[in-house]
């Protein structure tokens, strides 16, 4: 099977065609659709069982023209995008900026101020403060604009929406690195007497899609199943390569090996690619809303997987994982990194916050920040196709092994789960994924 991985062309041509025959595949597009129906149309050629796409309403945003700029002694126009789910409006305000965006530097008043933030989170937090969490601290405040800065060097502001499948209460914008220094320097200066930011943008009833197949056992021994998921979609300003198309390229590469070796499945498994994840988790709450989960033995998200060659395993304290991925890790002679916490950011959150134990994979590349993925140059060339056939193989033996333990993993409850969160200081963040 591994063989098959290695030696097999179908990686390669799923990731270019969802990368370059695309333009992007931006949540309630045509381009969307189209990516779903390849999907869909390759889970048919490898004789998955009942391939379907399933689709649902969300609220579609369009970009329109978006400004920004700094009142001096002459008025500064500088290079901004809108973040979608923004709302259309003008405002007009003093701009402060809050660094990191942390909880605590949001105690400074914003009321009526233009926040600027930027995208990371300092080491000592010990965890990512989502840009979720930081807009709505400024909305919180009273702010009437967030405008949010790529550290990433490279003129390159960084994508990504404003609610959950709605719009947000203040307009939001993207700068670059680049352009906030700009900012900083100008007003350390003393320079800016306001600045003035300008959204349009449309929205409106629109439509996403899942799509799901699975695979079942020559000797299916039990009734749960696991599902293999992570999302199909990206941002309209990025091919999104590293995300999602690496972790869609896997989940196709493991399903077409699967499905040619049901012998060594102990119970099925099924594998569901998400529509509108980065609108707010959409289709993974869809599905969770229309899929009975009783069943669902173990969900396993691929985020980003097929980045940096192996991936990192998020345990999201669901007991067994360790130990499952250590045997398949000295099985391979190929380390694997664990992290034993739990992580709200991507689609296995919606199956989380139902009871269904949940595994999170994810690029164990060992920089920091976003890297590319939000930005226009999150291009195929960023994914090595060798490392999404290593994360095919890893977690197609991983499947195996699960697919035949005998013991239920034990279901979690999703109160203790919030309070785990809340806890760790993620109350902001599990709202802002809220329905
Ligand atoms: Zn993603």
């Amino acid at each position: 099977m591994i063989g098959e991985i290695w030696a097999s062309n179908e990686t390669s041509e799923n990731i270019s065609y969802l990368t370059e025959e695309l333009e992007n595949r931006f949540s309630g597009t045509p381009q969307e659709r189209e990516a779903a129906e390849y999907v869909k149309g390759k889970l048919e050629e490898y004789k998955l069982d009942n391939p379907t796409l399933e689709s649902f309403d969300i609220l579609g945003w369009k970009r329109g023209e978006t400004h920004l700029s700094l009142h001096c002694a002459s008025e500064i126009e500088l290079d901004c995008i809108a973040l979608p789910y923004s709302p259309s409006k003008n405002v007009e305000a003093e701009i402060v900026d809050l660094g990191y965006g942390l909880e605590e530097d949001f105690e400074e008043n914003v009321e009526g101020k233009i926040v600027l933030v930027n995208n990371e989170t300092p080491e000592y937090k010990g965890r990512t403060v989502h840009r979720g969490e930081k807009y709505l601290q400024a909305v919180e405040g009273g702010a009437s604009a967030f405008v949010y800065q790529n550290t990433t060097p490279g003129n390159l502001p960084s994508t990504g929406s404003l609610g959950s499948n709605k719009l947000g209460p203040i307009p939001g914008i993207a700068i670059s690195k680049e352009t906030g220094d700009k900012i900083r320097r100008i007003s350390s200066d003393g320079e800016i007497q306001k600045a003035s930011i300008s959204v349009k943008a449309e929205s409106g009833n629109s439509t996403s899609q899942n799509v799901y197949a699975s695979v079942s056992g020559d000797n299916n021994k039990k009734k749960s199943e696991i599902l293999l998921g992570g999302h199909l979609d990206g941002h309209d300003i990025s091919p999104a390569a590293e995300d999602n198309a690496s972790g869609t390229t896997t989940l196709l590469e493991v399903a077409r090996v699967l499905s040619k070796h049901r012998d060594l499945l102990g119970s099925k498994i099924r594998f569901v690619s998400f529509g509108s994840e980065e609108m707010g988790l959409v289709g993974s709450k869809e599905y969770t809303k229309a899929h009975n989960l009783d069943n669902i033995n173990l969900m396993i998200n691929m985020d980003g997987v097929g980045v940096a060659r192996e991936p990192k395993v998020i345990t999201c304290k669901t007991d067994y994982i360790p130990g499952l991925v250590d045997k398949v890790s000295s099985y391979l002679h190929y380390p694997l990194d664990i992290e034993d916490y739990i992580s709200p950011l991507s689609d296995h959150w919606s199956f989380l916050r139902k009871g269904v134990p949940v595994c999170y994979l994810f690029p164990n590349s060992k920089t920091s920040g976003r890297g590319w993925s939000h930005t226009p140059m999150d291009t195929l060339d960023k994914v090595k196709v060798k490392d999404v056939k290593e994360s095919a193989m890893i977690v197609a033996l991983l499947l195996i092994e699960l697919s035949n333990l005998e013991k239920s993993f034990p279901r979690p409850n999703p109160e203790t789960v919030k309070k785990n969160l809340e806890e760790r200081g993620l109350k902001k963040q599990l709202e802002w994924f809220k329905d």
